[in-house]
């Protein structure tokens, strides 16, 4: 199997952002550390509309400046350890705004690629891409959508082929998400670890010309749900997220998953490390090629990045952990 450990660097987007230290750099550092003792790889997809901000706005607030060169020396020491850097696209930057009381970001009618205008939406793709090869030095190829929300793809396909992205890893199978700012719709995506698409993300094309590699997919009981929220109560030292900051919300997806089986992400972050080793053994059944995980810096638990270490070491030897540039020279 090749595994892919990803995560997605960013702040929260709710009623609080949380700070960067916490949400970002420091579960970072820790996530380093464990890679540099496996000498393994992870992939970070950048929320590259964070920093962009950051630069706009420390002409006013010059104290963050420090949050810009953290994050610019968090990313430059990814580079150089051999991480890979790809791109995620939170469009709802465009109109957050930061005061004094800190980040305000709103996120209805702009939380997703698909809220904006055709034009608009293009310069913002373009402007994202631009901004995130120029600080790592390389070109991107491979893109996830913030919140999933991808669709409808023929919208972004030329400008997504134009500036040579060419894997998605947006989908996971199963999926359906609808809410003031999620529209998620994977309920017919293939089942399977990988494939090639056109104009639907969510659709197979044999001869398309976009590779899609699913965030791996589980059908998790309530039952686990149940434990998990227990377990953060009962024991929150090593059950709590890392992350300062608050959700913000995904409709009824909570109540759903504590009453009925729900699809959900293979997850790098907090309890969900807790399945992780039963996923992988459902994929190796499946004869799977790829078995994609997800997970945030700011989901982080004490509990996840154990877990992480663990599963790590229990795999190195029989399966490999490999980045994007990887899937790319496999495929293309
Ligand atoms: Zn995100």
């Amino acid at each position: 199997m090749q595994i892919l450990l990803t995560f997605d660097y960013e702040l929260f987007f709710g009623k609080s952002s949380g700070t960067i230290e916490n949400c970002m750099i420091s579960p970072t550092k820790k996530l380093l550390q464990i890679a540099q003792k496996h000498k393994i790889p992870l992939c970070f997809f950048v929320d590259i509309g964070y920093y962009i901000k950051l630069k706009e706005f420390e002409t006013n607030f010059p104290d963050l400046s420090k949050d810009r060169e953290a994050f610019e020396k968090q990313i430059q020491e990814m580079v150089a350890l051999g991480h890979d850097v790809q791109l995620h696209i939170h469009p709802h930057w465009e109109k957050a705004e930061y005061h004094k009381q800190g980040w305000q970001i709103q996120t209805s009618h702009c939380y997703k690629l698909d809220d904006f205008e055709q034009e608009e939406a293009e310069k913002i793709i373009i402007k994202y891409k631009e901004a995130l090869d120029l600080l790592i030095q390389r070109k991107t190829h491979t893109f996830r959508a913030g919140g999933w929300c991808i669709q409808p793809f023929n919208r972004w396909e030329k400008t997504f082929r134009s500036l040579g992205v060419k894997i998605d890893s947006s989908v996971f199978p199963g999926a359906y998400i609808q809410s003031d700012n999620y529209q998620v719709d994977f309920r017919n995506a293939p089942q399977k670890d990988y494939y090639f698409f056109e104009n639907a993300v969510e659709e197979e094309n044999i001869q398309g010309s976009f590779l899609e590699l699913p965030i791996s997919e589980w059908y998790y009981s309530p039952f686990f749900y149940w434990r998990l929220y227990l377990l953060g109560k009962l024991f929150p030292s090593k059950h709590k997220m890392m992350g300062d900051g608050s959700f913000i919300s995904q409709g009824s997806r909570k109540w759903n998953s504590l009453t009925r089986y729900t699809w959900n992400h293979a997850s790098i972050d907090g309890y969900f490390t807790e399945a992780l080793n039963r996923i992988l053994k459902h994929k190796i059944k499946k004869k799977h090629t790829y078995f994609n995980l997800i997970g945030h810096p700011k989901g982080m638990t004490k509990y996840s990045l154990k877990k992480l270490d663990l599963f790590i070491e229990k795999n190195k030897k029989n399966h490999s952990f490999i980045t994007f540039d990887h899937v790319l020279e496999n495929h293309f």
